[in-house]
């Protein structure tokens, strides 16, 4: 058996570096794990991903925005920083390439 979760960055929506759980100690999926982003380069927090189908759902819902509050309370500690707001700005652009992708992907699984 796979114990193996992927730990989904809640600020870029990239994954994460994977851990490796002891049996027996596994965590709901959407658990909240803080980890540090090799993406973002700091702490924060990771949503837990059990399989494909929780990643998948993870995007859906990070790209449609629906985790934006979530984003926020992660990181409000840079409020008010020059890296915020790039960050902000990373955020926005990456969720509109995800949705997009998401999105045609979609319309292929229809044709
Ligand atoms: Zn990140």
């Amino acid at each position: 058996m796979n114990d193996e979760s992927k730990f989904m960055c809640l600020c870029c929506g990239r994954e994460g570096l994977p851990i490796q759980r002891k049996k027996g100690k596994l965590k709901k999926p959407f658990h909240l794990k803080k980890l540090f982003c090799i993406h973002c380069g700091i702490d924060v927090n990771h949503v837990e991903c059990r399989n494909n189908d929780n990643v998948t759902e993870f995007l859906h819902q990070w790209a449609n925005g629906e985790l934006n509050e979530q984003i926020q309370t992660s990181l409000e500690y840079l409020y008010g920083t020059a890296q915020w707001v790039a960050m902000r700005d990373d955020i926005i652009k990456r969720q509109e390439e995800i949705l997009k992708s998401l999105t045609l992907k979609s319309i292929d699984e229809i044709e």
